[in-house]
């Protein structure tokens, strides 16, 4: 069973699939990666917000599949859901950038939390969460800031989520350290902002069958002939 479930799991063109938004539970809290213009409407409609302390969102960048309905959310628990405790919404992003664009949709601070460094040093109410993460600078798209995360469960999983990120370092030492590595997968060579499949493939030809198969691609094109083809080499297909 992998650790993250999805409600998305296409690329920005792929309304069959929708955006890439993956998110998991802990505790009473709803943790979710991405919020992609398709996925506050899924959000509601899976009821995810039903009985959660609060919903925290990572963002790994502001590109409209990933990050285009997030003001709508926010809006949405603040008032519909808590009340107008915006302690109960918090967004992580490292950078100052996502901050100005909820403040340019008019989403400012009075609406939610925004942590911009690591939460175990400004997230001062103990609670049950049980986990740390990092953002890592991923190459995208020039002049954007983009992460990948990680998510550390201690003594159980280490997660790596790649977001948008053309490069991933496909070695055994750097496969072996995950347990799970979610990444994006492009099948057009000129969508050069992207991992693109052949090079994946290329990097991973001497995977053993247990270390591509922790490989999970998301972020796919409509192209379910490619999409098969790389699950019969040996990756997982988000799903
Ligand atoms: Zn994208
Ligand atoms: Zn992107």
């Amino acid at each position: 069973m992998n650790f993250l479930k999805f409600l998305g799991t296409g690329s920005a063109f792929n309304v069959k699939r929708g955006c890439t938004s993956a998110y998991f539970e802990m505790g009473t809290e709803l943790f979710v990666i991405d919020a992609g213009e398709d996925v506050f409407k899924k959000l509601v409609l899976e009821d995810l917000f039903n009985k959660k302390t609060r919903v925290n969102f990572f963002i790994t960048h502001i590109h409209g599949d990933h990050a285009g309905s997030l003001s709508t959310a926010i809006y949405y628990l603040y008032y519909k859901v808590f009340n107008m405790d915006k302690s109960k919404i918090c967004v992580y992003f490292p950078h100052e950038d996502l901050r100005e664009y909820l403040r340019m949709s008019g989403t400012t601070e009075e609406f939610y939390t925004y942590y911009i460094n690591r939460w175990d040093e400004i997230r001062p109410d103990g609670t049950d969460i049980n986990f740390e993460y990092n953002f890592i600078e991923a190459k995208h798209v020039q002049g954007m800031n983009s992460y990948a995360i990680t998510i550390e469960i201690p003594k159980q999983k280490l997660i790596y989520y790649s977001g948008d990120n053309s490069e991933f370092n496909f070695t055994v030492k750097n496969v072996d350290m995950y347990n799970e590595i979610y990444n994006e997968v492009t099948f057009i060579e000129k969508a050069t902002s992207h991992m693109y499949y052949k090079k994946m493939l290329e990097l991973t030809k001497d995977f053993s069958k247990e270390q591509k198969s922790k490989i999970i691609l998301m972020h796919l094109e409509d192209d379910e002939e490619a999409i098969k083809m790389m699950k019969e080499n040996g990756f997982t297909i988000a799903e």
